[in-house]
């Protein structure tokens, strides 16, 4: 393959299996997921991912984008991977409240800067995702019932389209890419540098709370009643989790079958306390962080996994979190199980996120979202994907029929692949791809099918 004309037309590298840096370039968080694209193009500005995009419709190319991993569902093994790790311009306006990423800025660097001018964005679980991926498909944050989805703070969006133009897109301004943009995920082009708003919030009553796994039934059934009391402000989840025997997870919990309860919540530590006092009240944790933290060290409430880790993930949104559900839920990774999944999570929707906006986020109308994770290691790595399937099935009578698409796991065909969005939305996305991606080069990962030439 001649790939001198694209070197001759970027800034930053271009990259072929074998080449020096490819490895890095393609390696993701998910490891196991090993993208092995025939071209990697580092990409150092917009008009780098322009000439990308082009190159590769000229060659007939797919177009895979990668900022961190995290969301590697399936593996890009042809055509052109646009690597965004270079697109690392940050600024923050404290004036506006608005922060400026580039695409391949994380919400670390973001939650830090912010930080300094008391200010904060809605960055979700884990501040080591991207905030461009991330907020392309909603963005569910920790603080989502009280401020909604991270996309619905968009200002505005930089975009090389899959026909390959660059479009600077302004959050009400009437375009379909402004619409499909916000949780369309990277159907349509290649975000190379976003807007949002920050909001003032130096630190918050939060933390996580462990107890033993025996618990979980009583800890579930206590949850469903706790969280219908609980107010917009206060956003909660629990976890089903069997953390490895493995030297990196501290103990109590090393190769422990625990539940993780996790909070956060914006008012008054003492309203804190008791609010949350119904749970705390259940039986005596194992462990107990919840207390004011700074908004920087929000990571602390989930205890999401800092290093990569090979791992399969399947998602999907709940009408309820009745007694059937919670038996459901425990029929396959309750105490009696010998259930493989390292976490299975009921998270709080509702509040904020409920509210109808004209965008293309799926889930608003989900009162839970539960998601399973497994790492695929030795010796229960087999297992993991059925696991996964069979959780999803033994709860989807209690399912909306939907997912959100960041949480969607491993897509599979032509209907599961429209499940993040409720149908008109998906027909609109599917529309709009054939507008802005009209030879399909955007599939990989949670593409939309293109619609079939009339
Ligand atoms: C540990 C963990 C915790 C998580 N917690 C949350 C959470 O609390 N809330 C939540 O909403 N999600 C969460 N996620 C899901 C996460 O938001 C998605 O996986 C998201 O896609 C990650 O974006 P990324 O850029 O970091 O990942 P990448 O793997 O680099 O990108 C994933 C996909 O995002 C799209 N994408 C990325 N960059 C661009 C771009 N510049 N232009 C167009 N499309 C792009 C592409 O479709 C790409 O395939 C979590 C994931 C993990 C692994």
């Amino acid at each position: 393959m001649d790939i001198s004309a694209l070197e001759n037309s970027v800034e930053g590298s271009v990259l072929t299996p074998g080449a020096e840096g490819y490895a890095e370039e393609v390696a993701a968080f998910n490891l196991s997921r090993q993208h092995t694209p025939d071209v990697v193009v580092a990409a150092r500005s917009a008009a780098d991912v322009a000439a990308a995009v082009r190159w590769a419709g000229d060659h007939g190319l797919p177009v895979g984008v990668q900022a961190t991993g995290h969301g590697a569902v399936v593996p890009i093994t042809s055509g052109v991977l646009v690597s965004t790790r270079g697109l690392d311009e940050l600024s923050i306006d404290p004036h506006r409240r608005t922060a400026r990423v580039g695409a391949g800025v994380k919400w670390r660097r973001v939650l830090d800067a912010a930080a300094q001018h008391g200010l904060a964005g809605l960055c979700g679980s884990t501040s080591d995702v991207g905030v461009v991926g991330y907020t392309l498909g909603g963005g569910l944050p920790v603080l989502g019932r009280c401020y909604g989805f991270s996309s619905d703070h968009v200002r505005s969006l930089d975009v090389v389209t899959g026909d390959g133009r660059l479009h600077h897109v302004e959050t009400g301004d009437g375009s379909e890419l402004d619409w499909a943009l916000r949780g369309g995920k990277g159907n349509l082009g290649i975000v190379t540098s976003m807007e949002f708003e920050l909001f003032e919030i130096p630190d918050l009553y939060g933390g996580a709370v462990f107890w033993p796994g025996a618990l979980a039934p009583t800890l579930l059934t206590v949850f469903a009643e706790w969280v219908e009391t609980l107010p917009d402000d206060f956003s909660a989840s629990i976890s089903l989790l069997r953390l490895p025997p493995v030297p990196e997870v501290p103990e109590p919990l090393r190769g422990q079958f625990t539940v993780h309860l996790r909070v956060a919540y914006l008012g008054e530590d003492a309203e804190g306390e008791r609010l949350l006092a119904p749970m705390r009240e259940v039986a005596p944790p194992m462990i107990d962080t919840v207390g004011r933290m700074p908004y920087t060290e929000l990571d602390r409430i989930h205890l999401d996994p800092e290093h990569p880790v090979p791992f399969e993930e399947g998602g999907m949104l709940l009408r309820e979190l009745g007694p059937d559900t919670i038996e459901a839920i425990l029929g396959q990774a309750g105490p009696d199980t010998s259930c493989p999944l390292l976490l299975v999570e009921v998270r709080l929707m509702g509040g904020a996120l409920a509210r109808e906006r004209v965008d293309a986020v799926g889930g608003r109308d989900a009162a839970y979202a539960l998601f399973a994770v497994g790492a695929l290691m030795p010796p229960i790595a087999d297992a993991v994907p059925g696991a996964v399937k069979d959780l999803l099935a033994a709860t989807a009578p209690w399912s909306t029929g939907g997912t959100m698409v960041n949480f969607h796991g491993v897509p599979g065909d032509a209907s599961d692949r429209a499940r993040p969005w409720p149908a008109p939305t998906f027909q609109r996305l599917q529309a709009a791809k054939a507008t802005y991606d009209p030879a399909n080069l955007l599939r990989f990962g949670h593409a939309i099918p293109a619609l079939d030439p009339a």
